[in-house]
């Protein structure tokens, strides 16, 4: 690690599942052990590119359906990884150009290349927060600093691919209530989550290969993802594998299966 890196918290000893990310969508925002730890888990799973890449359709289409048949005009969202075009307030500003934006991510790559989530339209605005989950408060109130959002108006929270890397101990469900406390009615939770319950056995692996290389994850069964939602209306089609959420186009032959996909993925109002 050069001093500049151990300067900015930029750990490069151990692989970082935001950097393997950026691996399986073919980004070029990785170190060599990110790509060599992220091909130890395609070996598990060939399909992880698939899934990286039905994740961010998730995430566009959830944001979408926010902006134009809810009315949601500011997102919180958490766990954003290395910038990937379209970013989440391109989406959102395709529809409204005036929607806000907070970013917020605990790796300090992520942070580096923050900029490139800076380039609002000139009606809307947005801003990047380098926050932890793990601690919702000093989250919630370095968004509040940040000045983007109105919190008297709702306010979607954005959390893709991220509470899987949650762990029991740390609480998961309580983080989620202290997140969505302070959002008036209205607000949103979207969000979608890894599960083993399609194929257990291989999900199982990934989940090995993820925590042996440093990202210690955990991931859920249906009921248990529902339970992130309690307390909010799910709008359809409720929770299911992240590409049949609203899918943009019928399906042509050549559709993912659950296996292959096994994100879960919902999106809930709070009245
Ligand atoms: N949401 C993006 C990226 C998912 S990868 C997408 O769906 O395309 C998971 C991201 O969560 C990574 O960028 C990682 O750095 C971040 N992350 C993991 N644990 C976190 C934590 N405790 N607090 C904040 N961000 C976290």
């Amino acid at each position: 690690m050069s001093t500049r890196q151990a300067r900015r918290g930029l750990d490069t000893s151990k692989a970082h599942s935001a950097r393997m990310y950026d691996y399986f969508l073919g980004g070029k925002d990785h170190f060599e052990i990110d790509k060599k730890a992220a091909l130890v888990a395609a070996e598990a799973h060939p399909g992880l590119y698939v899934t990286a890449r039905e994740n961010r359709a998730f995430m566009h289409r959830a944001t979408r359906v926010l902006a134009q048949e809810h009315g949601i005009r500011q997102w919180l969202d958490i766990g954003t990884g290395i910038p990937t075009e379209p970013n989440l307030h391109q989406v959102a500003q395709s529809v409204a150009a005036d929607a806000r934006v907070v970013y917020a991510d605990n790796d300090p790559l992520v942070l580096m290349y923050a900029e490139r989530l800076m380039r609002s339209t000139t009606q809307g605005r947005t801003a990047y927060v380098e926050a932890d989950v793990r601690d919702p408060d000093a989250l919630m109130s370095a968004v509040q600093d940040s000045e983007v959002l109105d919190f008297d108006r709702p306010i979607a929270l954005s959390l893709n691919a991220l509470m899987h890397f949650i762990t029991d101990p740390h609480d998961p469900y309580a983080i989620i209530r202290r997140l969505l406390d302070p959002l008036p009615v209205g607000s949103a939770l979207a969000m979608n989550h890894c599960t083993p319950d399609f194929d257990p056995v291989t999900w199982n692996k990934v989940a090995e290969v993820y925590t042996r290389s440093g990202s210690p994850v955990q991931f859920r069964s249906h009921s248990d993802v529902s339970r992130f939602f309690d307390g909010l209306d799910l709008i359809d089609p409720g929770i299911v594998c992240c590409h049949r959420w609203r899918p943009a186009e019928p399906a042509d032959g050549t559709e993912p299966t659950d296996a292959q996909i096994s994100l879960l993925a919902g999106v809930g109002i709070k009245r």
